[in-house]
């Protein structure tokens, strides 16, 4: 089995998601006492949100960059950020380190293809619906993206800063996903994707009109499998 390492804290609440889904995966494939081998460099995500909100996205990568090559240092064969917004920045890492970096968009895109779908919803931070690296990746593995309209963008970039990333959860904001997404389905996506992992800690499956893509288990599944390749 190879060691995950794992550039974690953005926020804490969705590492600890990784952390289980890692492991949950990993005993369901070998069974009994067997884990995920793993680390976890948690970086101060207060300094990385206010390195986003100042656009300095050189210095926050700088930043994860150095995790990475701590997890390297310390054994990891196998690199993942767990956010979908500082991937972002991806390149950066996975030019710094020699071991594989697995890159979450990639994890994502497979599972929406392999359902058989090519035009999916995207639930995210501004930054990550509005910049464009999320889109094209999405787009070279012929997936299209919509995002929600502007004020439902800033709703939901806002429920994940204000409140899922520093532990909370809302019924009222629980109902104004479900509405964001159904204003997606309307406009004929036939998927929405959690593209950021927090999400899950607001919504399930089950608040969506259509089936959801949840980046946080895609990943984790997804390096559970390479772990054990
Ligand atoms: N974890 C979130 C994501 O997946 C947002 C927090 C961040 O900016 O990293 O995008």
């Amino acid at each position: 089995m190879r060691t995950i390492g794992l550039i974690g804290g953005m926020s804490w609440e969705s590492s600890a998601e990784y952390y289980r889904l890692l492991n949950q995966e990993v005993r369901a494939r070998l069974g009994g006492q067997h884990n995920a081998e793993s680390l976890m460099f948690t970086v101060d995500f207060a300094e990385i949100e206010a390195l986003q909100r100042a656009g300095d996205w050189s210095a926050a990568g700088e930043r994860l960059v150095a995790a990475a090559l701590a997890l390297e240092r310390g054994g990891a064969e196998l690199i993942a950020l767990c956010t979908n917004t500082m991937h972002l920045v991806a390149d950066r890492i996975e030019e710094a380190v020699a071991v594989p970096f697995v890159h979450l968009v990639d994890a994502t895109a497979d599972r929406v293809k392999a359902a058989g779908l090519d035009r999916v919803g995207l639930l995210a931070t501004r930054f990550t619906m509005e910049m464009g690296f999320y889109r094209e990746r999405m787009a070279a593995h012929g997936v299209e993206v919509v995002v929600p309209p502007e004020a439902d963008r800033e709703t939901v970039h806002d429920v994940i800063y204000g409140e899922l990333t520093v532990g909370v959860v809302r019924e009222e904001s629980r109902a104004a996903y479900r509405r964001v997404m159904t204003g997606l389905a309307e406009r004929g996506c036939e998927g929405i994707i959690y593209g950021c992992t927090e999400i899950t800690l607001l919504v399930n499956a089950s608040d969506s009109p259509v089936p959801v893509f949840d980046s946080t288990r895609l990943h984790a599944e997804r390096l559970a499998e390479l772990a054990l390749a």
